[in-house]
């Protein structure tokens, strides 16, 4: 018989239905609610109805599966029994809240109503249970709002013209209530006032709505459990899961739970912490609250939150009270259950509680969001945790590649900030500097970077419709909220470089005033999100230097990862920075790029008269003027990665490229060949390739032109001899680029072999004195498909994924730009396969490329020189097929690093 499907699972009371790893089906809010019940945990009770029904709810118009109704009823039951008061009860009610809670955490995303369950009839009761009736029409005013614009407005679909909403239209009438009876804030409003506006707010509710505001707890709460379904697919839930890359059809849970109270007086509060720091990584308890207040107070970024503990006071909350002092007793209890949540989850946490009347309770708790600096630094501290501690290979899987870019991003350059003027400070919330023209709307901030403009977002505080526009932007400013307020939270999911809670700004009419000084719209502004201090115009920035932490995390990446990693490299300078960043040798030295840039004159000049000789003679003569540059630029680099092997590639350009433009150029050529302007553009057309990409390039120009590849050998081999000499170690790996067939190889390796034995004699050195690799670029498919033959002679295979993705697709590498985004909006590409390897088709060829060639030599040595060796899902793919190395640019090393130890242990969690 099938098996009953569960549709709720109870929560309280010191045990749980459901557990921390049914994520899936209780999301993340509810299965953590579940599991801290279970650890023994003051939750209060309640109960989680699955994502399974919200998937249902979706493909059947709002409607829920039959079985539902009587479950959540029996769930009621269990949470009544639990806090001993039931739910509508007018003499001692029992309020709830409706909470979404997804797989993977949405924050703000989604939507909330508290204080379910007030009705004309329970409030009489609820005033004479806690004498307070001030309390009771303030939650009463509370659940009106939320209720109506969340249940009443949003989830029924009704889009208000311009900012009209009914949340909006009900604030107005707080303010002229305020207004008229001269109330500063709104807790200066008494229980009469509050009862009155609750009247005003029904009545606008029903001319605007056209609808009464329920009075009957049961159609209150199933209001609240479908809005909360319908809330998933929100706009603001929908383009953050577009950003995110979470799957539109897991659906969330609704969590229903008894409401317990933070705002019932100057015994109660609320607050949200992280275990340890989310910002640095530091393990000190770190967090904000707020005396009789509601969490929403909390991260709404309203008001500016008072310090957690003594110990992660910031600088300008010196005048504000810790929990720690004012309520030293309940704040011994939140440390213990600290210490006992990260010991339990091995991990840092981002917990909510709300003390009522004097009581703790837990209200969440989850996997902290953090920037890269701190997920390292939890990394690494917590593979040596006392008492309990994670493994290396857990360590390495703490940090996600794109948050160690975040590490190697800019910083403000610390020489040029030490003398600029800080013109406000604010909370430090996203690391790194950045600077821009300030915008004050998220749509301006989309517009703006659209047209290529770098903008900072400048914000009174920011709330889940402005994602896009903070994900535009640069870097985000806010006048007000904490740590934990919205701005802080998204951007440091995002590594984003981020301010909040400035309070010297204010902001009015599309200008930032601080002090007597006016910022418009437009002016540039650079943060310092690590310290939060802004600064006027625009100040150098620096990459981000490492850290210890940094060091001893790369240590634990490299004693998992079996995969070497190498970089791309085509100066000394570049050699030098790739070894800082942990380069185990260069996988590819392209020997064109000395043609390029700065001092490259003299070379390319001879360089051009090579390509336009038309006789061998000519040929050998400005291949002999050549030679000292190619010989000098090679021996800087191998003497760079002494003791580490570098693998220089031949020649690879389309000639064409290297014709002179300018009429200058070309006389100067003229008059040093000795031929006429006709002579030179006659063979300057015979140049000319109608399909360059595919025409005479690599390997094919040293079969045309031996002596070309002739005196790269020497140059090579000669470097390699004198640095021999003078007792250094270098290790060239020849490399033939652009091989589709055996024999070509054969040719060059003959060139090679008589090259050897002329600098052997020159130098008086034997064979074994120079030692070096002979190989070849893998990127035509027919290399791939004849790679055992190839191997035969090749003593490594260096894929060229950059070739092997547009000869495989017939993409051509410099044009695709102009239609690949039509492929991946149209869903035909996942990605720009230029980008992220191709596996299905390109990696096939690879696959064939290592198999055939190891087949004929089994120790054959394997690498990646394309781009795609430094993108982590590529990389991954390369451990898989069983590659030695991959090679990319020296800033993505540590990121290769790291992916090729993450690679290793989802393949141990695989079980392979
Ligand atoms: C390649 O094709 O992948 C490669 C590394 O060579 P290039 O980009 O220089 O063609
Ligand atoms: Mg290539």
């Amino acid at each position: 018989m099938a098996k009953k499907v569960k549709y709720v699972y109870s929560f309280g009371g010191g045990k749980a239905e459901g557990r921390a790893d049914m994520k899936n089906l209780l999301g993340g809010k509810g299965a953590n609610l579940a599991e801290m019940a279970n650890l023994g945990l003051p939750v209060p009770p309640g109960f989680t109805i699955t994502t399974e029904v919200c998937t249902y709810f979706m493909k059947y118009k709002g409607t829920y599966p039959a079985a539902l109704k009587q479950e959540v009823e029996n769930a009621v039951k269990a949470m009544e029994k639990v806090m001993g008061i039931k739910y509508g009860d007018p003499k001692d009610p029992l309020l709830v809240s409706c909470r979404s809670g997804s797989r993977s955490s949405m924050p703000g995303m989604m939507e909330t109503v508290l204080n379910i369950g007030l009705t004309t009839k329970t409030i009489p009761g609820l005033v004479a249970k806690t004498g307070d009736a001030r309390f009771v029409y303030d939650a009463y005013r509370r659940l009106i709002t939320m209720y109506s614009d969340v249940v009443m407005e949003k989830a029924a679909g009704i889009e208000p013209k311009g900012d009209r909403g009914i949340r909006k239209q009900l604030e107005e009438l707080m303010h002229h209530m305020k207004e008229r009876v001269g109330a500063k804030n709104d807790v200066d409003l008494t229980a009469a006032h509050l009862e009155e506006l609750c009247e005003q707010y029904k009545a606008k509710i029903k001319e605007v709505l056209g609808k009464p505001f329920p009075d009957d707890p049961v159609e209150q709460l199933w209001g609240g459990i479908g809005a909360v379904f319908q809330s998933w697919n929100g706009k603001r839930a929908v383009s953050y899961r577009n950003i995110e890359g979470i799957p539109h059809d897991w659906g969330t849970a609704t969590n229903v739970q008894a409401m317990v109270f933070g705002n019932m007086g100057d015994t109660s509060a609320t607050g949200v912490a992280f275990t340890r720091n989310p910002a640095t990584g530091e393990n000190k308890f770190y967090g904000e609250w707020l005396p009789n207040a509601q969490g929403e107070d909390v991260v709404a970024g309203i008001r500016t939150p008072n310090p957690l503990n003594e110990d992660t006071r910031s600088d300008g909350t010196e005048h504000l009270p810790s929990l720690e002092r004012a309520m030293s007793r309940v704040y011994k209890e939140v440390v213990a259950i600290r210490n006992k949540l990260e010991a339990h989850y091995k991990d840092m946490q981002d917990i909510e509680f709300t003390i009522q009347d004097g009581r703790l309770w837990m209200l969440q708790t989850r996997v902290g969001k953090r920037n890269g600096r701190a997920a390292v630094r939890m990394a690494v501290d917590m593979a040596k945790q006392k008492g309990w501690k994670i493994s290396k290979e857990e360590a390495v899987s703490r940090v996600r590649p794109d948050q160690l870019d975040e590490l190697l991003h800019p910083i403000l350059d610390p020489e040029a900030e030490k003398k600029a003027k800080a013109i406000a400070k604010g909370l430090p919330a996203g690391p790194g500097g950045a600077s821009g023209k300030i915008v004050f709307t998220a749509d301006d901030a989309v517009a703006w970077a659209e047209r290529g403009e770098k903008v900072i977002l400048v914000r009174e505080e920011t709330n889940p419709e402005d994602v896009s526009g903070m994900r535009a932007a640069q870097a985000i400013l806010t006048a007000r909220g904490g740590m934990t307020s919205h701005a802080a939270l998204v951007a440091r999911g995002w590594g984003k470089c981020c301010i909040v809670g400035a309070g010297d700004i204010h902001i009015k009419d599309k200008s930032m005033v601080v002090g007597d000084n006016a910022y418009t719209e437009g002016e540039v502004i650079t943060l310092n999100g690590t310290k939060g201090l802004v600064y006027e115009g625009q100040l150098p920035t620096i990459i981000g230097a490492s850290d210890k932490y940094f060091t001893e995390f790369m240590k634990m990446c490299d004693a998992v990862r079996k995969l070497g990693v190498r970089t791309n490299a085509d100066t000394p300078a570049d050699a030098k920075k790739a070894l800082q960043f942990g380069a185990e040798g260069i996988g590819l030295f392209r020997t064109e790029h000395m043609f390029y840039g700065e001092g490259a004159e003299r070379p390319l000049f001879a360089l051009r008269k090579m390509i336009l000789s038309s006789t061998e003679e000519e040929r050998r003569k400005a291949l002999e003027e050549l030679f000292p540059y190619v010989k000098n630029d090679i021996k800087a680099t191998l003497e760079a990665m002494d003791g580490k092997p570098v693998t220089i590639r031949l020649l690879d350009p389309p000639l064409h490229e290297f014709v002179p433009d300018s009429e200058e150029e070309r006389q100067k050529l003229c008059q040093s060949i000795g031929i006429s302007m006709k002579d030179f553009e006659a063979r300057a057309s015979l140049l000319h390739e109608t399909n360059p990409m595919m025409g005479h390039r690599g390997v094919r120009l040293g079969i045309t032109y031996p002596e070309v590849s002739e005196m790269q050998v020497r140059a090579i081999l000669e470097a390699a001899a004198e640095l021999k000499k003078a007792k250094k170690r270098p290790m060239p790996e020849i490399m033939i680029p652009v091989l589709g067939e055996a024999k070509e190889f054969a040719h060059q390796k003959e060139i090679v072999a008589r090259v050897t034995d002329e600098v052997c004699a020159k130098y008086g050195l034997k064979k074994a004195q120079i030692p070096f690799l002979l190989g070849t670029m893998i990127e035509i498919p027919r290399a791939c498909l004849t790679a055992g033959e190839i191997a035969e002679m090749a003593e490594f295979f260096s894929f060229g994924t950059n070739d092997l993705t547009q000869m495989t697709f017939g993409y051509s590498r410099d044009d695709v730009g102009g239609f690949v985004g039509d492929y991946i909006d149209k869903g035909i590409l996942p990605n720009d396969p230029f980008n992220i390897l191709d596996q299905t088709g390109v990696g096939e060829m690879v696959k064939i490329g290592i198999e055939r060639g190891r087949a004929t030599r089994p120790k054959l040595k394997v690498g990646i020189c394309g781009e795609h060796g430094g993108e982590p899902s590529s990389v991954e793919f390369c451990h898989r097929v069983g590659m030695n190395y991959v090679s990319c640019s020296p800033y993505r090393v540590p990121i290769a690093r790291l992916a090729a130890a993450q690679a290793v242990v989802k393949e141990k969690a695989k079980g392979k």
